[in-house]
């Protein structure tokens, strides 16, 4: 039986992976893109709710830094705009901006390094890590004009006009290095060989086995679980991405009306609810669980009284994270590289340097 042949294979569709396919592939190297998911887009797609079209899962944030904002601008195509108003934690009544919220954190990080002896880590990561800022001005946190479903929607187009192969619907389970290819397993049996695998943090192998040793990989499952929340009613306050810090189950909320397919003519206001899914109260319905929410938004001015409930649906996204320590393992491996894209700008910042240094 003859067995497929690639130069590289990337496990995950989502955007890091996908532009790092198109600088790489060319004429004579043939590159395959593997998702488990129906469609490429990795955590960043839009899925049908009810009759009110497709919208984003539940990513919602873009951090901070302007070279990726140009960059994906330029390369996906993408229309940014500011987010209005822009991000804010929340405790309880309390706001406090993104950019502030950023200088705290910065200072903390440095400030216990130094009070370690780690002298040079401090200075290294206010030199090189993209989320240690001070910033004096605020920046403008930016968002594509039609949420996650844009980049999805580019992320498809880029497949196509590279001509990269994808193979959806299929897990890869294991990976094994035989002389100088890795043969790829996946969930239904098939395999392939490929020279050089790229990972995401979040690629769910189970075992990687070289010179007959298997190292085990270990993850930590992430289950998102977001509410989509259609209320009847236009809304009371703006509110684009907000991160709720003091409530039993809410961690999130952000308001995605403009997300609609269809004009909005039956004054429609939908809300993307964050939750944390072990929290929630067993003994209500997914329906009192979404008037709670709606509850909540009155409560906190976001919508009004009147306002009711049309639809609510729930949806979670599975995925796990490989450990820390299992990063540099796997890194050290011949022909495996794997790329740490928690966050999908500060993954682009890494990728960023390694393309226009190279
Ligand atoms: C619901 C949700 C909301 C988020 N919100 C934000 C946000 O607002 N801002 C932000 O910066 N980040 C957010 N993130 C984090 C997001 O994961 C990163 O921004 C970025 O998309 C990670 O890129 P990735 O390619 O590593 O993983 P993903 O985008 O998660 O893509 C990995 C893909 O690979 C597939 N896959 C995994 N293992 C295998 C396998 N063995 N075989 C085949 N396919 C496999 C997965 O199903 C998935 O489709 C969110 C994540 C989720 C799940």
């Amino acid at each position: 039986m003859n067995v497929e042949k690639f130069d590289r294979v990337y496990i995950g569709t989502g955007p890091i992976s996908v532009a790092d396919a198109c600088h790489f592939a060319s004429d004579d190297r043939n590159v395959l893109l593997v998702d488990d998911k129906a469609r490429a887009g990795g955590a960043w797609v839009a899925i049908p709710i009810g009759e009110y079209g497709e919208l984003e899962i539940g990513c919602h944030i873009w951090s901070y830094n302007k070279a990726v904002y140009d960059f994906l601008e330029r390369f996906f195509e993408l229309d940014l705009i500011e987010l209005k108003p822009q991000p804010y934690f929340l405790r309880g009544n309390v706001k406090l901006g993104y950019d502030q919220k950023h200088a705290v954190t910065t200072l903390k990080s440095f400030g216990k390094r130094l009070s370690k002896g780690q002298v040079k880590s401090a200075f290294n990561y206010i030199r090189k890590d993209p989320s240690a800022r001070i910033p004096i001005i605020p920046k403008k946190y930016l968002y594509p004009r039609g949420g996650a479903r844009d980049i999805q929607q580019s992320i498809e187009r880029k497949i196509e006009t590279h001509r990269l192969i994808t193979r959806l619907n299929s897990a890869v389970k294991s990976l094994r290095k035989i002389k100088e290819n890795w043969e790829l397993t996946f969930d239904n049996g098939d395999q392939l060989l490929t020279k050089e695998v790229v990972m995401t943090a979040t690629s769910a192998i189970e075992g990687i086995e070289v010179d007959g040793q298997i190292t085990n990989i270990e993850h930590t499952p992430i289950q998102y679980a977001h509410y989509h929340v259609v209320v009847k009613g236009k809304p009371k306050k703006p509110c684009s991405y907000v991160r709720v810090l003091n409530h039993d189950y809410i961690h999130r909320v952000s308001e995605i009306t403009y997300q609609l397919e269809q004009n909005n003519k039956e004054d429609l206001t939908v809300y993307i609810v964050g939750v944390f899914d072990h929290k929630l109260p067993s003994n209500k319905s997914e329906i009192e669980i979404a008037n709670d929410l709606l509850t909540y938004l009155t409560d906190r001015g976001f919508t009004t009284q009147e306002n009711t409930l049309l639809y609510q649906q729930k949806n979670r996204f599975e995925t796990t994270y490989i450990s820390g320590h299992q990063r540099a393992l796997v890194n050290a491996m011949p022909g495996l590289e794997l790329m740490a894209t928690t966050d999908l700008i500060y993954g682009f910042y890494y990728q960023l340097e390694k393309w226009f240094k190279a």
